[in-house]
């Protein structure tokens, strides 16, 4: 019978793993991908992220590093098993039962720390789409984009990041959002007009054609006077449309969309906990470093139910 199975390894399943370790909790932790790190590996893993503690800067895929080294300097670390995707879980005699694509785990308490799920990015929805290989929907790796005519779809902060990301390796970089105003922050979007970047507003992409698996020429429509619309010459698209959640909530309570929680972050169930994108309550802030705090808060209860009477350690 382990302690508790963590259930993602996000930035805040591995957190709460290295803290269950320093609790000396017995446990797993089960990631539904192959490989750790949630929405910073696969999906911003070279943004410089300058928000996260004790970094003036670090790329998310140097943070997810140093988050696994941490977890894996303690002799009592728990097993992190990658490809393994939690499909549900019930009530047992004296705690639950996870069910695997692979395996069972029987556990006494469970935390949740699964974010959007297995979530999918949202695509443009134009004909050929899924034809052409130089369409992408996050930069992995931006020396792909070097020297190349690049367009990037979408308003928000990822488009944005992504267009000052790659103006400097990039031939040209052009914005094309469907909206007049950014969503992005404001001091983000001003570097990235004192930058030069081509920005055209508000527009959508209407057409795609190309030479076998290569686009090579985007048609974008004017959203509000759709009889104009403007041929852009380009090596490569990436579209910042967002993600389309593939949440599983487990049957718990819900707030909005996301797991409802309640003291030390406990769900509806007993001993079922949940942390970080996964939940949502009033104030909370779906950023790394809130859900870190929430793994803090939840690892110690979950040591106090699994320790009665012991001195729970506050910092170590
Ligand atoms: C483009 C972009 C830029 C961002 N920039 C910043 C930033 O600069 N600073 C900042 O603080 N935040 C940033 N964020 C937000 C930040 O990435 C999230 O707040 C953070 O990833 C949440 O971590 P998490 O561990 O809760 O969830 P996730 O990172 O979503 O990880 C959840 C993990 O659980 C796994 N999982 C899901 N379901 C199951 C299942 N059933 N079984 C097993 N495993 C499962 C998933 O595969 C995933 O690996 C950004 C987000 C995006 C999209």
């Amino acid at each position: 019978m382990l302690d508790v199975v963590i259930i993602g390894a996000g930035p805040v399943g591995l957190y709460a793993s290295t803290l269950a370790s320093l609790h000396n909790l017995q446990g797993v932790v089960l990631e539904s991908r192959d490989i750790v790190g949630g929405q910073l590996s696969n999906f911003y893993p070279q943004k410089k992220v300058i928000d996260v503690p004790g970094f003036i800067s670090i790329t998310a895929d140097d943070f997810v590093d140093s988050l696994l080294k941490q977890n894996n300097d303690r002799a009592n670390r728990l097993d992190i098993k990658v490809n393994e995707t939690v499909e549900s879980f019930c009530q047992s005699e004296n705690g639950y039962i996870v069910t695997t694509n692979r395996n069972e785990y029987q556990t006494r308490t469970i935390l949740i720390a699964t974010g959007m799920g297995k979530s999918t990015p949202r695509k443009m929805g134009v004909d050929k789409e899924s034809q052409f290989k130089n369409i992408y929907y996050a930069v992995k790796d931006k020396y792909v984009f070097k020297d190349k005519d690049v367009v990037i779809m979408g308003g928000g902060d990822s488009a944005v990041d992504e267009a000052l990301m790659l103006q400097p390796i990039a031939k040209t970089v052009t914005i094309v959002h469907r909206r007049e105003e950014f969503r992005a922050q404001s001091c983000s979007v001003d570097l990235m007009k004192e930058r030069g970047i081509k920005i055209l507003v508000p527009y959508v992409a209407k057409e795609l054609s190309g030479e076998h698996e290569d686009v090579t020429k985007i048609i974008l429509e004017n959203k509000q006077d759709k009889s104009d619309c403007i041929e852009i010459a380009t090596d490569a698209i990436v579209v910042s449309y967002g993600m389309v959640a593939g949440r599983n909530n487990f049957d718990l309570e819900r707030y909005g969309t996301d797991v409802k929680v309640y003291d030390s972050y406990q769900t509806s169930q007993a001993n079922v906990f949940a942390i970080g994108n996964a939940i949502n309550y009033p104030g909370k802030v779906k950023n790394i470093t809130c859900g870190l705090g929430e793994a803090v808060v939840a690892i110690t209860k979950i040591d106090q139910i699994i320790h009665p009477g012991k001195n729970i350690p506050v910092h170590f």
